[in-house]
């Protein structure tokens, strides 16, 4: 667990930020303290979201790509920090989701970002590790209306 003092943008008090752990108390923010973070959040309840983010099934890539896309990206990170002294590992995304009891095991779900034509995508893979091939899904996020749930396109992120 990591927790780190902060100082807040607004009231300017000093605060515990809960940096990673597995107990992360409400209203916890990298920028504001808890008692600006609930003001914040109870401020935008009364604004309703207008896009959602939906990961949807997809067959326009197949499981071989995305898993040459990951060794792309692992291979130019590798160049890319060839000459540095401290090196960091490249950080892979993998989530477990959801827990079959009777399998006793965790739905494997890796995140992958498009390359080449499908640049600024994002797919993910997942399946059970006892049946990979039958129960592979390859899903990618796309945006949607909230009001109408109509499709408006691929997901993008802004920096
Ligand atoms: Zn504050």
């Amino acid at each position: 667990m990591i927790v780190v003092n902060k100082r807040c943008v607004h009231c300017k008090d000093v605060y515990r930020y809960h940096y990673s752990g597995s107990y992360i108390p409400r209203h916890n923010d990298s920028d504001y303290c808890p008692i600006c973070m609930k003001t914040i959040e109870t401020a935008l309840e009364s604004v309703p979201p207008k896009r959602i983010k939906k990961s949807v099934e997809t067959d326009e890539v197949d499981l071989k790509t995305l898993k040459q896309w990951e060794k792309d990206t692992i291979q130019e990170h590798e160049k890319k920090t060839s000459n540095d002294e401290i090196k960091f590992p490249l950080m892979k995304q993998v989530f477990s989701k959801l827990y079959n009891w009777e399998k006793e095991e965790h739905e494997v779900v890796e995140r992958v970002n498009g390359r080449d034509e499908h640049k600024n995508k994002v797919f993910y893979y997942s399946y059970w590790p006892s049946n990979k091939i039958e129960s592979l899904k390859i899903t990618v996020e796309k945006e949607f209306n909230a009001e109408t749930m109509e499709e408006i396109g691929y997901w993008k992120y802004y920096k």
